[in-house]
């Protein structure tokens, strides 16, 4: 089937121009110029790549009613991701052998309205899966340094690190705080205690770790969700030294202000934590200068009893963002008004996550990629209905919040994403 859509800003790898996009097959196969004969003239919408999440927890199997693969991927569709990789933990089993994976793979089939893949976990003991989980085709493992949160996920220490790094040339994700630096957290529903429970020093110190593990093995490694803008120096100094080295952060951390945090709104619980509004400058500092080059949700809901809603009690709150649908809007929003532009969001939200996993086909506009394209109205105001959303729980810090960017139509491979899910299970060699 082929089918041409007209804009007269299709935002290509290296910014926006007016074209006419020509899908066959579900491939871009040709760009013309716009005033070519077209089947879909957008009009005043932008024509966008899918975004690409590479950082989602779906849960499912195990904790579905947490969130699920149908549940998540109808949310990201309906955000413009038309990609998402979903982490190992919090579904039950984890992701951290062979027999798991597959297990994860028959749940989501036939389950989900836009592409997914798989990251593996490296936890105590699993070193010795690793090579086999990742021939069957995750896109890389996770740790942490710390408490994951669900005791099925252990952390690792030092040797452990080690160990993994040792086992494979894969692509380690590293969940970066220190065990070390955390505090006990009091029974509080004032934000302030949970935000000194988790210092920046914590972050720094597990950066640290992660980057001399990392380069003592030769190992690629990136830094999950990064909220302390502390870190930034020493991952540019161990950038310019040679370590295979990138890093993410979030929506939440980019957008939203611990001083702002209402008592009791378990909502903005997460770890690392929402720091203040003089770190968030420093972020954006670090995606101005490339030293962050990727912007993914850590899509991570709970149940609402779980989160803790009634008692607004930080220290037993579920730490975990819902935020996959509105990820696009929250960060164009803030980004467009500190003077980025739409195309720095597409590449840090739908390039810089394809590249980070190796997906060439995704993430990017240009003949030979994936049609998985989104019109997207930029200038529409919109405050979030949290009910509205796909996401299985109407819990999100987003709630109320004004917000710009609307997405109209979302393509995954050149279909639009309507009443039934027609996505597919990714493997990483298919589109290394
Ligand atoms: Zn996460």
């Amino acid at each position: 089937m082929t089918f041409t859509l007209r804009s007269r800003q299709v935002y290509l790898p290296d910014g926006p121009r007016p074209a006419t996009v020509t899908v066959h097959d579900g491939r871009i196969a040709a760009l013309g110029p716009v005033d070519a004969d077209c089947d879909e003239d957008l009009g005043d919408l932008v024509l966008l790549p899918g975004l690409v999440d590479t950082h989602v927890h779906v849960n499912e199997p195990g904790r579905t009613e947490w969130e699920g693969f149908a549940t998540a991927t109808r949310a990201a569709a309906a955000g413009g991701v038309t990609t998402i990789i979903d982490m190992p933990l919090n579904s039950l089993p984890p992701t951290t052998t062979v027999a798991a994976l597959r297990e994860k793979q028959a749940a989501a089939t036939g389950k989900c309205w836009v592409d997914v893949g798989f990251w593996g976990g490296a936890i105590p003991g699993n070193a010795g899966d690793l090579p086999a989980l990742h021939d069957a085709g995750v896109f890389g493992f996770k740790s942490f340094l710390a408490d994951s949160g669900v005791p099925e996920f252990p952390p690792l220490d030092r040797d452990g690190l080690a160990a993994a790094f040792a086992s494979v040339d894969a692509l380690f994700v590293v969940h970066a705080e220190d065990p070390g630096h955390l505090r006990d957290t009091l029974a509080s529903r004032a934000y302030p205690d949970f935000l000194a429970s988790r210092p920046p020093a914590a972050e720094v110190a597990a950066v640290g770790t992660a980057l001399s593990a990392a380069a003592a093995a030769g190992v690629r490694v990136h830094i999950l969700h990064l909220s302390a803008a502390d870190a930034l120096p020493l991952l540019r100094e161990a950038a310019a030294g040679g370590v295979r080295v990138t890093a993410e952060t979030c929506p939440h951390y980019l957008t939203l202000d611990a001083h702002a945090v209402p008592d009791g709104a378990t909502e903005f619980k997460c770890c690392p934590p929402i720091r203040d509004a003089m770190n968030q400058d420093g972020l954006w500092a670090g995606l101005a200068d490339g030293t962050i080059t990727v912007v993914v949700s850590d899509h991570s809901p709970s149940t609402p009893d779980l989160k803790r809603r009634e008692s607004g009690d930080f220290a037993a709150a579920w730490g975990g963002i819902a935020s996959l649908q509105v990820g696009l809007s929250a960060v164009w929003t803030e980004a467009q008004d500190r003077g980025f532009t739409l195309a720095d969001v597409v590449r840090w939200m739908a390039l810089g996550p394809a590249d980070l996993v190796g997906l060439t086909r995704k993430g990017r506009i240009e003949v030979g990629a994936d049609a998985d394209l989104v019109a997207f109205a930029p200038d529409e105001p919109f405050v979030v209905d949290a009910t509205a959303l796909h996401h299985r729980h109407p819990v999100t810090p987003y709630a109320g919040a004004a917000l710009r960017g609307v997405v109209r139509t979302t393509w995954l491979r050149g279909v639009p994403v309507g009443d039934t899910p027609h996505g597919t299970l990714l493997r990483r060699s298919e589109d290394r």
